[in-house]
């Protein structure tokens, strides 16, 4: 059976942290779908179409990643692609404690699909596509933080 994993994020936009994280999962998975999140509830700066476009130029290169968009529960999607794991990146123990009770409920909502964290390399540790939006948002050079793929 293919090892599929979904790494699900808003990537809003898709920065050097999240490629890190994309790049060390390559050999532990035979597929990565990048979900891209499109919830009307979350307001965000780039529009869902600009950030896939970056997030696909970002990773043309790659041949085991997909990139998808999704609304609605990630649990679902996961379910809807077959994947078994959801791939999520730890930075601090605020991420942790985030991801601990999003990782809990997801498996009580499917037992059968298992979160596997990966930790930040500590270099990518800062960097945030919160922190990101507020440079560019103030008018600064976010060309050092962001993929290769998203031109501002
Ligand atoms: P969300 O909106 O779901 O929080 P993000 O787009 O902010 O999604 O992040 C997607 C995933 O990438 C999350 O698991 C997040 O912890 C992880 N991530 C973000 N930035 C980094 C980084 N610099 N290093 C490691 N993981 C990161």
């Amino acid at each position: 059976m293919q090892r599929i994993a979904l790494f699900p994020g808003s990537f809003d936009p898709f920065t050097i942290g999240h490629v890190d994280i994309l790049h060390r999962s390559l050999n532990l998975f035979d597929k990565i779908v990048v979900g891209v999140g499109n919830n009307s509830n979350k307001q965000t700066m780039f529009t869902i179409d600009q950030r896939m476009k970056w997030i696909k130029d970002s990773l043309k290169d790659l041949s085991t990643v997909e990139v998808q968009s999704y609304d609605k529960l990630t649990v679902d999607f996961a379910k809807k692609i077959g994947a078994q794991f959801i791939l999520r990146g730890l930075r601090t123990s605020t991420d942790f404690q985030f991801e601990k009770a999003i990782a809990q409920m997801n498996t009580l909502m499917d037992a059968k699909i298992e979160t596997i964290f990966i930790l930040s390399s500590p270099e990518y540790a800062p960097v945030s596509s919160t922190i990101v939006r507020d440079i560019i948002k103030n008018g600064g050079d976010v060309s050092r933080f962001v993929a290769s793929g998203v031109k501002l």
